[in-house]
This record gives structure tokens, C-alpha cells and sequence, in this order.
């Protein structure tokens, strides 16, 4: 094969969206995914691309960037990805817990972005079939839903009829400098050898693996969370359900269970109910016991699910970072060699944006604004507590 413009490792949402900015920018693009398109995370998680949840600063730009993002990308796709401004619901248990929702409300305004406090009596109304003693919430009406797996396919669909050259099931084992041409790249699979002047590593979890083989090492942790789909009532639910303490479980960085309330319904009308967030290296086994927990904490908010039926299970790896922001940009001493992962439970929302951050550094050769932030190279001290 010819020598590329630029080789994409990974074929999750990550690595879709970056194939879509390459190519539209008119790049020689070829991805190369070990299975298939989103067999990784990105088809074992939720589909929700929320603001709320984001810190104010860079966190925030990229979500707000992000989200214009994907208005404009959905009519571009062939074929339905299920995008649909359903909103969010944040329901809080306790006094203690709607104090937070109240804050969390200002700060979110503050951002100019639309967020109203609901009374007990309100979030009745909202969601019926809410437990009666709970304490209230909030609405944040900006928020979307998506299926990624359906958009991982879909945006590589539109990048390769812009030019991508999508290989599936060939896994890259090594990458290496070119021999003959400075700056270039090689990336060897079981099968070829393929050449780039740019290397894009979107590999989710395993790119800490990749990245090894040229002694980089990176922080990043998978962080594994636990799904249960159960049949439920197509309107049972209204809104995507979060409760108050999903985002100290977010935060939390201790290595114990954290398992928070996370309810979405499917067009289908299956319920994805989650979440657990939990470091157990790259295991992707399903846990019963952690199911379990969840159903209890559904059912705690939703109590009419002590009947549901359950369907299925799964367990994806978030790609955990130290300070919740992700890692996107060059990687310092090997010209050509970039990163794109480390977004934990918001590659999804956060997919676009890092698509265009990857095209302005490779295809306009500029250093976008929030490079510092999320630049890979943040991390040279950092050392995890034993
Ligand atoms: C339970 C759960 C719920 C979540 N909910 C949400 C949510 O509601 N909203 C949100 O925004 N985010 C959510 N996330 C996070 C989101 O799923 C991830 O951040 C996102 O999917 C990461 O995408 P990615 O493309 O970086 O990684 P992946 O989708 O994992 O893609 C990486 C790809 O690289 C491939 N690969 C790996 N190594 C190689 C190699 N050597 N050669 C070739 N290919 C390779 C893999 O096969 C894989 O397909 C959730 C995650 C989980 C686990």
C-alpha cells in the first residue's frame, strides 16, 4: 500500500471521528481496527452527551464545542444514530443531596447553559414513576442521547466515501519509525507493514499498550463500568435518570465500587441501567454481584423495576485519566506520533471535538487554544499514589 498522510489506530468513536475531520480535510487516511468498528468501549457504554457534568474551564469548552459539533455532524449521516435531545434528569434522594443539585444548577447557568431546580413535587410531575420520598432534582434540557455503536459506523460510512481505507481485524503489534524517510512512520500488523507521515493512536484503553512499545508510558487506567439491560415500559421513564451522587462517583479516584444511579431508555424500549465505575485492569467480565447492586439502586429510585425483566449485560473500560481531562495532541520527541484518548466516561460527548482538535494540529499544522490542557505531555511528573 502507499505511503499514508496519516494512519489511525483504533476504530471506537475516537478514532471515527478523527478519520471524518482527516479525511473531509482531504488526507490520506487509513484506520486500522484489531476487530471491528466499536468493538471496544464504544458499543459498551451509554449514549449520553451530557454538559452538566462537565467542570467549568477546559472540561467545559470541550464539551460546549463538542455538542455544536454533533448538531452539525447528524444530518451528515447516513442511516439513524438515534440522536434526540431528551434532556436530563438529576434526581436528588435527600436535603443534603438537592442542596448539591441546587449548586450544581447555579454553576451550570453560570455557563449559560439552561438548568432548572425541581421541588419534590415537580420531579413528580416530571417523572412519575419516581420514588415518592425523594427530595427533588433538576432538569438540564440541552443534554442529548445517541447509540455510539450505530455512530461509530455511520461516521466511518461518511469518512470512507470521503477517501478513509477502513482494515478491520488486523491488530497493530508494532510501531516503529520509518527507515528511509524522516519523520515518517511504520505500523506493522500480522499481516502488512502500512506507512504514514502521521500516526494517530485512538486505541481506548489499549493505547497505554501501544504506546509502551516506544517506552511512552501514560497514565491512563481503564475503568470499568457494568450495564444491565432490562425490558421496561416504553414511557416508564421520560428523561435519562441520573442521581445526585453520579458525579462524586465520577470524581471519586479511590479504587473501590462506586455504583451510582444512570437510567436511559433505547428507541428500542430496552432500559440501560448503570453505572459501576471500578479499577480492575482490562477485565471485561460481568459481575453479578455488581448487576445486583445496580438493580437495587434502580430500584431504590425507580421501584416499579423490582418487576422488570432483565435482557442482557455487558462491561465496558472507561479510559481514565488523573485529572478527569483528556489526552489529545503531539506526543513530545516523536514528531508525527499523536494521541486521542483518556475520556473516561465522556468520549462519546466528547468524540467530535477531539476529531477537530486532531485536524487542526495535523491537516492545518496550528496548536489549538486548550492545547496545554489536554496536551499528553502533562503527566511527565506524575506519580500514582502506591
Ligand atoms: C459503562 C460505560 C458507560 C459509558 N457511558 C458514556 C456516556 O453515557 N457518555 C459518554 O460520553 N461516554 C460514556 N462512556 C465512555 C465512552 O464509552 C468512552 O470514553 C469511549 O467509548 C472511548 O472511545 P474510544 O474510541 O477512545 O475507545 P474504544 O471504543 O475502546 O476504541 C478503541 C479501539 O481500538 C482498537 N484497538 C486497540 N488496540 C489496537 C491495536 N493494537 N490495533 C488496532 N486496533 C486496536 C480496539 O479494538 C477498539 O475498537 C461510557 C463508558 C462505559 C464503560
Amino acid at each position: 500500500m502507499k505511503h499514508q498522510d496519516v494512519i489511525i489506530i483504533g476504530g471506537g468513536l475516537i478514532g471515527a471521528c478523527c478519520a471524518d475531520v482527516l479525511t473531509g480535510k482531504g488526507l490520506e487516511t487509513t484506520l486500522i481496527e484489531r476487530r471491528f468498528p466499536a468493538s471496544g468501549s464504544s458499543r459498551a457504554c451509554d449514549g449520553l452527551i451530557l454538559l452538566w457534568d462537565k467542570n467549568p474551564g477546559p472540561e467545559m469548552a470541550l464539551g460546549q464545542a463538542s455538542v455544536g459539533l454533533w448538531e452539525n455532524l447528524v444530518p451528515q449521516l447516513d442511516g439513524d444514530v438515534e440522536f434526540r435531545q431528551s434532556g436530563t434528569v438529576l434526581v436528588a434522594e435527600d436535603e443534603g443531596s438537592l442542596e448539591r443539585s441546587r449548586q450544581i444548577v447555579a454553576d451550570i447557568a453560570a455557563q449559560g447553559i439552561t438548568a432548572t431546580l425541581l421541588e419534590r413535587r415537580e420531579l413528580q410531575e416530571i417523572e412519575p414513576a419516581l420514588a415518592v420520598d425523594l427530595a427533588g432534582g433538576a432538569i438540564f434540557p440541552q443534554d442529548y442521547q445517541i447509540d455510539p455503536r450505530r455512530a461509530t459506523f455511520s461516521i466511518l460510512r461518511k469518512a470512507q466515501r470521503q477517501g478513509l481505507q477502513l482494515l478491520n481485524g488486523e491488530e497493530v503489534i508494532e510501531l516503529r519509525r520509518h527507515p528511509g524517510r524522516s519523520g515518517g512512520w511504520e505500523a506493522a500488523t500480522q499481516k502488512h507493514v502500512y506507512a504514514a507521515d502521521y500516526i494517530v493512536c485512538a486505541a481506548g484503553v489499549w493505547t497505554t499498550k501501544l504506546l509502551h512499545m516506544l517506552a511512552i508510558e501514560l497514565p491512563i487506567r481503564p475503568r470499568k463500568g457494568q450495564i444491565l439491560v432490562i425490558k421496561a415500559p416504553r414511557d416508564l421513564i421520560r428523561h435519562p435518570l441520573l442521581e445526585g451522587g453520579y458525579g462524586d462517583a465520577v470524581h471519586a479516584g479511590t479504587d473501590d465500587l462506586q455504583v451510582a444511579l444512570v437510567a436511559e431508555m433505547t428507541p428500542a424500549g430496552t432500559m440501560l441501567v448503570g453505572s459501576s465505575r471500578q479499577f480492575a485492569g482490562f477485565d471485561t467480565d460481568v459481575s453479578r454481584d455488581v448487576l445486583q447492586a445496580l438493580a437495587r439502586r434502580a430500584t431504590r429510585f425507580i421501584p416499579e423495576l423490582a418487576r422488570a425483566q432483565w435482557i442482557r449485560s455487558y462491561a465496558g473500560l472507561r479510559p481514565w485519566s488523573p485529572d478527569h481531562l483528556p489526552l489529545i495532541g503531539p506526543v513530545a520527541g516523536f514528531e508525527g506520533l499523536y494521541v486521542a484518548t483518556g475520556h473516561e466516561g465522556a468520549g462519546i460527548c466528547l468524540a467530535p471535538v477531539t476529531g477537530e482538535l486532531i485536524g487542526e494540529w495535523i491537516a492545518e499544522e496550528i496548536s489549538p487554544s486548550l492545547a496545554d490542557a489536554i496536551s499528553p505531555g502533562r503527566f511527565r511528573d506524575y506519580h500514582p499514589e502506591p
